[in-house]
This record gives structure tokens, sequence and C-alpha cells, in this order.
């Protein structure tokens, strides 16, 4: 068996041009060629894809994937191709032609990888004409699919099984990042026969090159800024809870300069299509997004990810930011949230037409959104434990870096709690800030509170520290919006025994905004990066030389920059400079296809950056 993973781990370095296997990747790939039924539950990033392409690659028969989105198929059909792996995908979007010179490939064994949508492949035809040719195994990707509980529910998901057994009860593999329980468990239960359960590896869902920090929102488009002021050249996405929002954030980071692009569900298709496309094609663009922005975004140099309003639930979460350095190169994440989003959010499920079991569990993933927002142990740490794994302290994170401390907050509590029962449980977070901290707005004259025995009871700190605290209390439910529809907030039960000293609270005060560490765009900080790719001054001129090629290439040949070389690539070329085909062969990511198709031009370009340098030197010696 071992001497078929060596034959794998050699494909991988002719083909793909890469080392090793990432973790995880050996023994799920030595499954598949075992033959058995494999269930793979890898987090983003973690090159899962590679689990069905190795195989592809080294075993004859056909390799048919089930992939829920056309977009998606696409791009993995052109990548597979610019590695000059044989694949094609069939649905509805492909020309008549095209799919017979697919069947054509099909039926003479020449294709290597099929992708198909799970409604194509259920068709009656499609089933036949496959199970005549042959096929070898079933992968399924984005498998939760499958699962009604997940956000991506696909009806059609559930009929894979069908055609499994229609094909010839033939090896199946299933792919998913879906980190919850519940939703493996009706995976593995939708996909697999009860008698014959598949194999399953569920990987650590630890991302350690992904960089975690939150933050209260104070002012966001600010704070937005404030992060991506030392990532110009970087591509990320920011995902905003509105439509509106994405469109005015693009605008005004558009002005300061930023190539910013709005995307959501309300643009013209036309539109969206066109700004999803700048986004994977070129460099540097900030995506401004809502959540439907995201499946099948497969670009792997994204550099951060930010979320200018809080989260819907962890899950979600986890997914957006997994977006964000799929290459295993470091990434950053910054997630603002504020009492105005969990108000809301509380507010749109209370209001939604769901059966009240679904409510239920709604309310719980959300109170555990806002647990990992208003938290004082490590990010990593509570966002593994969500999903039932064990790890210590990062490190890394903003609270690990910030050493944030509870204190006792029960006395700050009463003087917010009591400032909204004095004003009649009717005024929203920032009137009630302004009565405790003593600022006499136009408002609070007219209604008289300045006379308020509440009234500046907290003038010894700063608004904003009482924002916090009131923010806290809330999250903490202590505080609740009533029923008016205007945002104003009254005291719960649990706020009542606070004030009245039966239960006490613990708070932290909201940590000084801090600039994002300083930092080399590539540092390794991560554990587990791999090497340091970080770049002399000289290198990233070269650098930034390669990509400017590999766009120019990139727009001839209408791919995706990464589908030339990715970001790594560039760099260790940057680095060892090779400048005949040879010394090319042993740099990550040329794999022998790239190497025959863009070797020269690349080569060619370092010669030529090394000798303008070479005049630039002795000009001025
Ligand atoms: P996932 O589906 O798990 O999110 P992908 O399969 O899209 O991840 O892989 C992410 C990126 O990592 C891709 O660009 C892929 O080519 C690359 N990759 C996969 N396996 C390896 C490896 N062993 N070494 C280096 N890069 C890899
Ligand atoms: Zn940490």
């Amino acid at each position: 068996m071992t001497q078929r993973l060596d034959e794998a781990r050699a494909a991988l370095r002719k083909t793909f041009g890469y080392d090793d296997f990432r973790p995880g990747q050996a023994e799920v790939i030595e499954a598949v060629l075992d033959g058995t039924d494999v269930f793979a539950v890898m987090p983003t990033g973690s090159g899962k894809s590679m689990t069905y392409q190795l195989p592809a690659l080294i075993d004859p028969r056909l390799t048919v994937v089930v992939s829920p989105l056309i977009a998606l198929m696409h791009d993995q059909v052109q990548q597979m191709r610019g590695f000059g792996v044989a694949a094609a995908t069939l649905n509805s979007s492909v020309p008549e032609a095209e799919s017979r010179q697919t069947w054509q490939a099909i039926r003479s064994g020449d294709l290597r990888l099929l992708f198909v949508s799970p409604e194509r492949l259920l068709m009656e035809g499609c089933m036949e004409a496959l199970r005549g040719a042959g096929v070898g195994r079933l992968a399924v990707d984005e498998a939760h699919c499958v699962s009604q509980w997940g956000h991506d529910f696909r009806p059609e998901y559930r009929e894979i099984a069908r055609a499994r057994e229609a094909l010839g009860s033939v090896q199946t593999l299933a792919l998913t990042a879906t980190a919850d329980a519940a939703t493996r468990a009706e995976i593995a239960e939708r996909l697999f026969p009860a008698e014959r359960p598949a194999r399953t590896f569920v990987h650590s869902f630890d991302r350690p090159n992904i960089g975690l920090t939150f933050a209260a929102k104070d002012n966001p488009t600010r704070q937005i800024e404030r992060f991506l002021r030392h990532r110009r050249s970087e591509s990320g996405i920011v995902y905003c809870s509105s439509r509106k929002r994405t469109e005015q954030l693009a605008e005004s980071l558009s002005k300061d300069g930023f190539r910013a692009l709005p995307y959501h569900a309300g643009l013209d298709q036309r539109t969206r299509m066109k700004n999803q496309d700048t986004f994977l094609q070129e460099d540097g663009i900030v995506m401004t997004a809502t959540v439907a922005f995201g499946m099948g975004i497969n670009k792997p140099d994204v550099r951060f990810v930010c979320h200018a309003d809080m989260p819907t639930n962890v899950e979600g979460y986890y997914q957006e930011i997994g977006r964000a350095g799929r290459d295993g190169l470091p990434a950053d994440t910054l997630t603002l949230y504020g009492l105005d989003d969990m108000a809301l959010r509380r507010r749109q499920i209370d209001e939604k037409d769901v059966p009240d079991e679904r409510r239920r569990v709604e309310r719980r993933k959300l109170e555990a959104m806002i647990a990992l927002c208003e938290g004082a142990a490590c990010r990593r740490q509570s966002l593994l434990a969500y999903f039932g794994e064990a790890s210590g302290a990062c490190g890394r994170c903003d609270l690990c870096r910030g050493g944030v401390t509870l204190v006792d907050g029960t006395v700050a509590a009463q003087k917010v709690l009591s400032a909204i029962v004095r004003t009649g449980q009717r005024f929203g977070a920032a009137y009630v800030c302004d009565v405790v901290g003593g600022k006499e707005s136009e408002a609070i004259r007219r209604n008289g509170h300045a006379a308020l025995k509440t009234f500046g009871v907290g003038a010894d700190k700063p608004v904003a520290a009482w924002r916090a605290i009131l923010r806290q209390l809330f999250a903490a439910g202590a505080v609740a919006e009533n029923d008016d529809g205007y945002g104003g907030l009254t005291m719960t039960e649990k706020g009542e025994a606070i004030l009245f000293g039966r239960e006490t609270v613990a708070l932290r005060p909201d940590p000084e905004p801090r600039e994002a560490e300083p930092r080399g765009r590539r540092r390794n900080a991560a554990a587990g990066a791999g090497t340091d790719l970080d770049l002399s001054e000289g290198d990233e001129a070269l650098f930034q030389h390669l990509r400017g090629l590999r766009a120019s290439i990139a727009r001839t040949e209408g791919i995706a920059a990464f589908m030339v070389f990715p970001d790594r690539t560039l760099i260790e070329m940057a680095k060892s400079k090779p400048v005949d085909l040879w010394a090319l062969r042993s740099v990550h990511g040329v794999g022998e296809r790239k190497r025959e198709a863009y070797g020269e031009r690349f080569v060619g370009a370092i010669a030529e950056f090394l000798a303008g340098d070479a005049r630039r030197g002795s000009g001025t010696a």
C-alpha cells in the first residue's frame, strides 16, 4: 500500500509541483486508493480536492465529482487543465458541442475527472451512459449540502446515494469542511448505506496560519480602514450584514485609494459576475460582500477576511474566515461586533417564521457567537472548543496578546441598570450611556433627565467605557430590547437580580484599539506555516515584477491569476531566481505542464530583471 502512496507522492511532485502532502492528506488518499468508501472532514484549505485528484491520476478509471455550483465546477476544470489533467464538466451551461466532445472522451477512456451537478448526474440518460462507460469512483464535494441543517442545503444531494447504486455501487468519497457534529452525522447517514459505513477521517479544525482578532465596534469604517492600511496590495473580503452597507463601504474604501468592489444578491447578474471575476483574476481587490459571496471562491491567496458586522453564528464565522489563507501562508481576520448587531440578530430570530424548535436552535447559536465576541479566553481555544476540539491557548489572538482580565463589574452594572429603569425603560444605548456619563444632550435636557440621581454617576469613565459595559450586559441577557420596535432597552429578570445585589457580574474593559502588528506581509508568525517567505526589498521588487507578468498571462488566457501560479510560487522564484528551466523544477507549484506552458516566460523575466538590476547597480557605482 505504501507503494501506491509513493506513486501518489510522485504524481504530486510531477503534476502539481508540490513537495509533499499536507497534514491529513496522505491517510485519506491511502484509504481512497484502498478502494473503501471514505468520509473526510477537513478544514478549508487543507487540500481536500487533492484526495480525489491524485487517485484519479493513478487509477485509469473515471472519477465523477459531484459539485454544487456551476461556477465552482468551471474553476475546478480550468485549474485541473492548467496542471495538464484531463478534466471536463457537464452541466446546463455547457454548449452542446462541448458536451459531445466530453462524452467522447469519457467513452474512449481519456478523461480523468468529470465534474457534474447532482441534477445532471441524476438524469436518466446521463447515469446510464456513465454506467456503460464505467466509473471508478464518485467524489461528493461540499457534502454538507445534503444536510438540511447546513446553510447550503441542496435537495438534489439527497439523491446521490441512489445515483451511486445505479452506477454499480461504486466507491464513494464524501468531502466537507463542516465542523458541526450533527451535520456530519446526517451526511454519513444520507450518503452511505448503514450496513457499509465509510471510513471516516476528522481532522483538526485549527487553521494556524489564520490570525484571529475581534474588536468592539466604535467607528467600523475607520476600523476597517485602519486594518487595511498595511494591506494595500493584498486580496481580501469584508463581510457586511446588509446590501446597502457593502456598497457604502466599497465607495468609501475606493475614495481611500483601495480597489474595492461590492457583491450581494441584489446586484444584477452581470455586475455580480464581473466583480467576482475581477476579484478572482486580479491582485489586491477588496470585496465588500454579504454572505452570498463565498461558496465556490477557491482563490487560495485571500490574505484577509473582515467582518464589519457580527457574524450570524459560529459556524458561519468559521466558514467565512476560512476563506482566507488556503495557500497556507499567513492570513489575518478582524471581526467587529456591537450591541446593535446583537439586538438586530435577536430580533431577526424572533420575527422569523420558523418552528419553535428551529428558533431555539438559532438562539443558542447566536448566544454562542456573542459569547465568542465577549469572551475573555483565547479566541482560538474557544472556537475549537465550540467544535468539540480541545486545545491550549494560541498565544497569538487578540486576547492572548492583550491579556484581558475580568473585573467585578457589579457596581458599574448597577449604575447602568438604574439609569435604564429611571428613564422609563424606553431609551436606546447611546441615550442611557449619556445619562450615566453625565453628557447633557438636547434630548436629555428636554426630558428633564439631567435631574435624575443617576445622571453623571459614571462621569469618572469615558462614555465609550459605559457603552462597552452596556453591551456586555446586553450580551449577558441582563438587558434586552423592549417591544416598541425603536430599539429602546429594558431590564430583564437577570438585570434586576444584579441591580438588587442578588447576582454579581464579571466584565472586562474593552481593550484599547491597537494598530495591526507590525508585520512582514508573509512573516511566518503562524505555527506550522512552513518556510519563511518574507522577502528582502530587492526580492520584493522582483516579486511584484513577476506578479505583473502573471497578471498579463491571466488576462490573455482569461483565467484567474492563481491558476497561472500561486503567490507562494512567485515568492520562491523571487528568492531563488531560477534563470533556466532546470532550476525552475524545484520551485513549489511548478509541475510539468506549467513549466512547459509558462516556464520560459518566467525565467526570461527573472533574467531580464537581474540584468536591469546589474545595469542599475553599475550605473550608480
Ligand atoms: P480545500 O478544498 O480543502 O479548501 P483545496 O483542495 O482547494 O482545499 O486546496 C487549497 C490549495 O492548496 C489549492 O490551491 C491546492 O492546489 C493546494 N494544495 C493542495 N495540496 C497541496 C500540497 N500537498 N502542497 C501544497 N499545496 C497544496
Ligand atoms: Zn489565543
